[in-house]
């Protein structure tokens, strides 16, 4: 692997150097090939016979210089000065055959210096969690970091009772966070505000290197991209549910999953995670909450960027969220005229959903195949009519339209009932096969596979989610 350490660069106020702690007797819970393809790895992990020794931080990989990244942030709406990489390390940055750049990185690799005690590790249950969600996020072409391997330790770890640890190897276009910035703005040290910014431009932004407004548009883009990513995040029913400035990267990108949940049965104040008592995570706040973060990101550049040109560009985020929101509701609909016809069928569609408590994902599927396929619910018909009135306008046939709407609304989402059966195999009899049989079912969410899946594995894992598993939500430290 062909590691260019760029950040390191940077010096010592940036992080703290530190080798990854041995663990005794790795081993390999899941890995995925099209992830490794991204730093040049073979399709399967044990080709290379030191992999698990060197990926879980008990051998030196060669190039690597592990450093643990300084970063504070905002949780919950309050400012905690002490945060950082408690537990992960970045490797190194690695440049591929395709000449990108990934960085590389471990999460729960041992406590460093910005640990405040705690013990440095992940558990087994969150690790796969974030491995699923990453690779699953890939399938559905939403910008995440990515999950190379989940790889066990053997080691208990002390959470609400002892637990299995592991180590998460995550690849990522970048470990930049909001919090990054304000680390070095709330310490009075604008200097390096300043040069994380200019890092920044010169590694994600290399068109713009050039330019006397260079800042400007490092933000422009940024608010871009958040606003954006939001737009996937709402349309196709997403909730992070920890949404602090340290979980938010500079490149929009999805980062640190956490009590994650995806929508299943329609309730726009759903908060995934357990411990959101005040649900300032919920899936309706969250277009707002990444306006806020925005907000505190644009503070520690405002000794940089003008305070007025800051609001001006804060200004365009409400409107990028409202037009990308509305072109992936015009591809889930199948519908290309935004009128303001279409604008009310969405309106009305949402009230539907949420009062017959349908399935969010599901739903959509059924709308390609209607009318071919009934629709039971008398509730619903008047609505399915003026649907299919306003499709009716369009230009397009219905097989194209339905081609279309099946390529966009996934049928498989990682429902948390599928989620905790691969748990507790995993967990209770140490068996993984249905970790890797969910990230390839999730690795192409809007196809079934029949040569991997069975047609009543498929019917399964399309299901809408049972009465039980509905709106589940996971705390914190799950
Ligand atoms: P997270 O909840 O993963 O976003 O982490 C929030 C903060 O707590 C970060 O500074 C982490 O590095 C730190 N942290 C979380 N869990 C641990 C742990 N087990 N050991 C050390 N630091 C941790
Ligand atoms: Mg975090």
């Amino acid at each position: 692997m062909n590691f260019k350490n760029r950040f390191i660069e940077l010096g010592p106020e940036f992080y703290q150097g530190k080798t990854p702690d041995p663990v005794t007797d790795p081993y390999l819970i899941d890995y995925s090939p099209s992830a490794g393809k991204l730093i040049d790895l073979p399709p399967e992990a044990d080709k290379d016979s030191d992999f698990l020794e060197r990926f879980s931080g008990n051998k030196p990989i060669e190039g690597a210089q592990p450093l643990a990244m300084a970063y504070s942030g905002h949780q919950f709406g309050s400012y905690n000065p002490r945060m950082g990489d408690g537990r992960g390390l970045l490797l190194g940055e690695i440049q591929n055959q395709n000449q990108e750049m990934w960085d590389l990185y471990l999460k729960g690799a041992g406590p460093t210096r910005f640990a405040r005690g705690f013990d440095g590790r992940a558990t087994l249950n969150s690790s796969i969690r974030e491995h699923l969600a990453s690779e699953a996020f890939n399938g559905l072409g939403i910008p995440t970091t990515r999950s190379l391997a989940v790889i066990g330790i053997r080691e208990l770890i002390y959470r609400q009772r002892p637990e299995l640890a592991a180590i998460l190897v995550r690849v990522a276009d970048s470990h930049i966070r909001f919090g990054s910035f304000e680390f070095f703005h709330y310490n009075g040290q604008e200097k390096n505000v300043e040069r994380l910014l200019e890092f920044s431009i010169q590694n994600y932004y290399p068109d713009i290197a050039e330019e006397s407004d260079k800042y400007r548009i490092f933000f422009q883009r940024t608010v871009q991209r958040t606003a954006k990513l939001i737009a996937k995040w709402q349309a196709v029913g997403f909730i992070h549910g920890v949404m602090n400035t340290d979980n938010m990267c500079i490149t929009g990108t999805t980062f640190d999953y956490g009590p994650y949940g995806f929508m299943d049965r329609f309730v726009p104040n759903h908060t995934s995670n357990h411990s959101d008592t005040h649900r300032r995570y919920a899936y309706n706040q969250q277009p707002e909450i990444g306006f806020w973060n925005l907000n505190k990101l644009a503070e520690t550049l405002s000794p940089l960027i003008d305070t007025e040109i800051l609001e001006e560009e804060m200004k365009q985020y409400q409107p990028i969220f409202n037009r990308f929101y509305r072109e992936e509701m015009s591809k889930k609909l199948g519908l290309a005229i935004l009128d303001s016809e279409f604008t009310q069928l969405v309106q009305e569609m949402f009230q539907l959903l949420h009062d017959q408590q349908l399935d969010y994902t599901n739903f959509f599927r059924f709308l390609a195949n209607y009318p071919e396929a009934s629709c039971s619910i008398d509730n619903l018909k008047p609505w399915l009519n003026r649907y299919l009135e306003l499709a009716q306008r369009e230009d397009i046939s219905h097989e194209e339209r339905k081609t279309q709407m099946d390529a966009t609304n996934p049928k498989f989402i990682l429902r948390t009932h599928l989620l905790q059966t691969a748990l507790d195999k995993a967990l209770k009899e140490s068996d993984f096969s249905e970790i890797t049989r969910l990230r390839i079912l999730l690795e192409n969410p809007f196809q079934d596979q029949p040569e991997i899946f069975e047609e009543h594995e498929i019917e399964h894992y399309a299901q809408d989610t049972p009465e039980a598993s509905i709106c589940r939500q996971t705390s914190c430290s799950a």
